[in-house]
């Protein structure tokens, strides 16, 4: 077995004991591989290992891949920072999106997203400290972006993406996550049940499963280190 296949095993049994310790199914948590910086070969070999769904961060790296692998079953996941301008590409080459957070960004993927295709799938970003360079809604505007989302109809949003600064320590890990969950539950509607929670990367899956990812993200605990 290749290397990435031992590692992806290895995270899926991270995944299947974080949720049996905190009480619930192994199959209630997807894992999003995170394949941003690394070659198609690598992606390859996740594939070979039955990984369906990766994650990608930069664009034009991005479309090359989605080009190169377009004999595989994927499923393509935008987590990146989105450029106003880079939208259409966006909107024609991916199955969802993680990071919005800007209603206008989400106008232009609706408008954009080709007839053809479902519609779009979309976490909104939150982020919860100061960090203006990090993407992300504060806390107290995602209801009114939520709102305005709800009219656009070429787009599905499906729940909450955090991404918070590392932490070492299991409490502190957790702390983002719980508020995500609770920011979920205030706003979740029968018709808007925002049932996707995209938290947890290599260092803090744990904790984030501990408070109810439904998706973590993995770059490096399955290809190893990025240059
Ligand atoms: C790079 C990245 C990840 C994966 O991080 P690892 O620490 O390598 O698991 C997850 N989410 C986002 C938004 C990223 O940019």
């Amino acid at each position: 077995m290749s290397t990435i296949c031992n590692r992806l095993e290895a995270v899926r049994r991270r995944i299947g004991e974080a949720a049996t310790r905190y009480g619930r199914r192994a199959e209630s948590v997807e894992l999003l591989a995170v394949s941003k910086t690394q070659p198609v070969e690598a992606v390859r070999a996740a594939y070979a290992c039955g990984q369906r769904r990766f994650g990608e961060s930069y664009l034009q790296e991005a479309l090359s891949k989605v080009q190169s692998l377009a004999d595989l079953d994927i499923q393509w996941h935008f987590i990146g920072r989105i450029q106003s301008n880079k939208t259409r590409p966006i909107a024609a080459h991916f199955d969802w999106v993680h990071s919005i957070d800007d209603p206008r960004q989400a106008r232009r993927l609706s408008a954009q997203r080709p007839e053809g295709l479902p519609p779009l799938n979309l976490c909104i970003q939150v982020r919860f400290g100061d960090e203006p360079t990090k993407g992300g809604l504060a806390e107290d505007q995602v209801e009114a972006v939520l709102v305005e989302l709800d009219s656009l109809p070429r787009l599905r949003v499906q729940g909450l993406m955090t991404l918070p600064p590392p932490e070492q320590d299991l409490e502190a890990q957790r702390r983002p996550f719980r508020r995500l969950r609770e920011l979920r539950d205030r706003l979740a509607t029968p018709e808007r049940p925002l049932d996707i929670l995209s938290m947890g990367m290599t260092d803090d899956l744990e904790a984030a499963i501990a408070e109810g990812a439904s998706l973590v993200r993995v770059g490096t605990g399955i290809f190893g280190p990025r240059d």
